[in-house]
């Protein structure tokens, strides 16, 4: 049983990799070519890609009858796969859900807080050597104790923030997903994204990047929020329209936004590094040790289950 690896992980899901499958890791950190998806289809059984190793139907077109019958996805995003496509050669494609919600959530809330107290940019006075002193009308922020929060999607990572913002911060929380979510906290169903957009004081992006979620928040969303509005997104960068959100920035339709995602990834336009107002971060959302070893656990189990022709434990639908 051959496995790929396609980028090299942490310490501990590498020793498990190579203890119990005959394992190759790719050594480079960038997403893999055309044609190393190619080699990896043909030489291995199983694959585990991550972002940006784009399985398009053209990839799969090349290789139709594939030696790999399963792509262990290391991320619960998998917008990067076309699984219909991978359906159609015989390939099952699984993510890593769960592993990734509270980590993803802490982002989130970092990306809030960053931004309505104007933590990046206070930041940078003081490591400019700029700052002058305290006095009352300095840097003055957005309170965020009490006021409300939009959620966008509220999936296993949305509730996770929705948590935090009502037991945390005393918010009340907003919501609008394709079903009614039975939760465990107060929150309010709103009919439309326009309707959510201007009703909170922030609003927070945790959708799943597909084709149906494209441009999601565009310029009507944008200019629906009111003009203290912050947006947060840690879902994918192409649900936000990054043209519109810029000239809704520039322009003073919203106050500010918190970024951990981006549309052109890794990508970041001038004009957003360039405005004080917006919270910048390298796609954080899961970057720590033990979180990111729990998703290569995950997705081990699922080729660890795939070889015993056991059920896969977390196959995407
Ligand atoms: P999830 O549990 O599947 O939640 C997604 C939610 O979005 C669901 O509640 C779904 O509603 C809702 N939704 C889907 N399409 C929608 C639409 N068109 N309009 C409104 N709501 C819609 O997924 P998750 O585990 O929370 O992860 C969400 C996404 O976060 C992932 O797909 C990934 O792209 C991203 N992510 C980013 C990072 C990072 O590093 N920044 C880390 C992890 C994940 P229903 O339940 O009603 O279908």
């Amino acid at each position: 049983m051959k496995l790929l690896i396609a980028r090299p992980m942490t310490a501990a899901v590498e020793a498990r990799a190579r203890a119990e499958f005959d394992t190759e890791i790719r050594t480079s950190t960038a997403p893999m070519t055309e044609d190393e998806m190619l080699r990896a289809l043909r030489e291995f059984d199983v694959v585990m890609p991550t972002l940006g190793d784009m399985f398009s139907a053209r990839v799969f077109a090349q290789a139709p009858e594939p030696r790999c019958r399963l792509l262990a996805n290391f991320g619960v995003g998998y917008n990067h796969i076309d699984v219909v496509a991978a359906r159609g050669v015989g390939v099952a494609v699984t993510n890593t859900p769960g592993a990734v919600t509270d980590a993803t959530a802490d982002i989130a809330m970092t990306l809030l807080l960053s931004t309505a107290r104007r933590a990046g940019e206070g930041e940078r006075l003081v490591r400019l050597g700029r700052w002058e002193g305290w006095h009352p009308t300095q840097m003055l922020g957005h309170h965020v104790t009490g006021k409300h929060v939009g959620i966008v999607g509220l999936g296993r990572i949305g509730q996770a923030i929705a948590r935090r913002c009502h037991f945390g911060f005393g918010m009340q929380v907003f919501y609008v997903a394709r079903s009614d979510k039975d939760v465990d906290f107060p929150a309010t169903r709103m009919d439309s994204l326009a309707a959510l957009a201007g009703a909170v004081d922030f609003l927070v992006v945790a959708v799943p990047g597909e084709a149906e979620t494209r441009h999601l928040i565009n310029a009507d969303v944008l200019s629906a929020m009111k003009p203290s509005g912050i947006l947060v997104n840690i879902a994918r960068g192409e649900v936000v329209d990054e043209a519109a959100l810029i000239a809704a920035l520039s322009e003073g339709l919203i106050a500010g936004a918190g970024l951990d995602v981006y549309e052109f990834e890794p990508e970041v336009p001038e004009a957003l590094r360039a405005m004080e107002q917006v919270t910048l971060l390298p796609h954080l959302g899961t970057a720590t040790e033990e979180v990111r070893t729990g998703m290569g656990h995950l997705a081990l189990d699922n080729v660890a289950a795939f070889v015993a022709g056991r059920d896969l434990p977390t196959p995407v639908s």
